[in-house]
């Protein structure tokens, strides 16, 4: 039962984050199953949590139709363009994609979402780099709204729905929640969308709480709900 008492956990943090944020937000939690399995899953999902987020096209490919259907599964990793098709045709209740970094990618989700032929577009949030690190994906600050603004005028399969990024792991972490809050508004004043109905995806485990002061909408959480992750499985 630890996952549930995990799960409990985190809830209640959010729910003391979210009372003393100035934001007046609601926040959703995506948990972060990458590695761990399907069991996990299903015990978070006996717990009443819907959202997941994984990072590994494979594992994802080969976990969700293991895992409850109504299950709303968030892709976060690095997509690499030509992996779109499997993503989207292995995963039959794909809910968004976080990690939309590039005209090609988008253009490409948009093609296969188009072929698919869902009833509804595929919710996107543009990744970006709010830290400089060059291992870290994502556009440049200044680039998102260029990014954003070609996916609501050219991408009609895709729907826009914020912003998502990492935050350092270091005292910098505000710096690079902050810088994502200022895209969000630069994004509003340029392109005339109401800063409320852009999505911020940030905070992670180390980190939500800190997020949800900041006006975070999505937290994903992984370690502090299902445990430390083994790579080497
Ligand atoms: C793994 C991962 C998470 C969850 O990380 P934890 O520190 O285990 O909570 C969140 N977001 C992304 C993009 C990740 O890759």
């Amino acid at each position: 039962m630890t996952i549930a008492r995990n799960l409990q956990h985190v809830r209640a943090k959010m729910a003391d984050a979210l009372a003393a944020s100035p934001w007046k937000q609601q926040c959703t939690l995506v948990a972060v199953s990458k590695t761990k399995p399907v069991s996990d899953v299903e015990e978070a999902y006996n717990q009443g949590q819907r959202h997941f987020g994984e990072n590994y096209i494979q594992e994802l490919v080969d976990k969700a139709p293991q895992c409850s259907a109504d299950i709303q599964w968030h892709f976060i990793g690095h997509l690499q363009s030509n992996k779109v098709k499997t993503l989207i045709t292995g995963v039959p209740n794909l809910y968004m994609v976080e990690s939309v970094d590039s005209v090609k990618l988008a253009n490409k989700l948009n093609t296969a979402w188009g072929q698919k032929g869902a009833e509804k577009p595929l919710p996107v949030l543009v990744q970006v780099n709010t830290s400089g690190e060059v291992q870290k994906s994502g556009v440049a600050p200044e680039e998102c709204v260029q990014l954003a603004q070609h996916i609501r005028e050219s991408c009609a399969n895709l729907l826009f729905s914020g912003l998502m990024t990492i935050g350092r792991f270091d005292d910098d972490t505000a710096d690079c929640f902050e810088k994502l809050v200022s895209c969000r508004k630069t994004m509003s004043e340029s392109l005339g969308i109401e800063e409320k109905s852009m999505e911020l995806s940030m905070g992670m485990s180390d980190d939500y709480e800190l997020a949800i002061a900041n006006g975070s909408t999505h937290v994903r959480v992984g370690s502090t709900i299902f445990g430390a992750r083994n790579y080497a499985n």
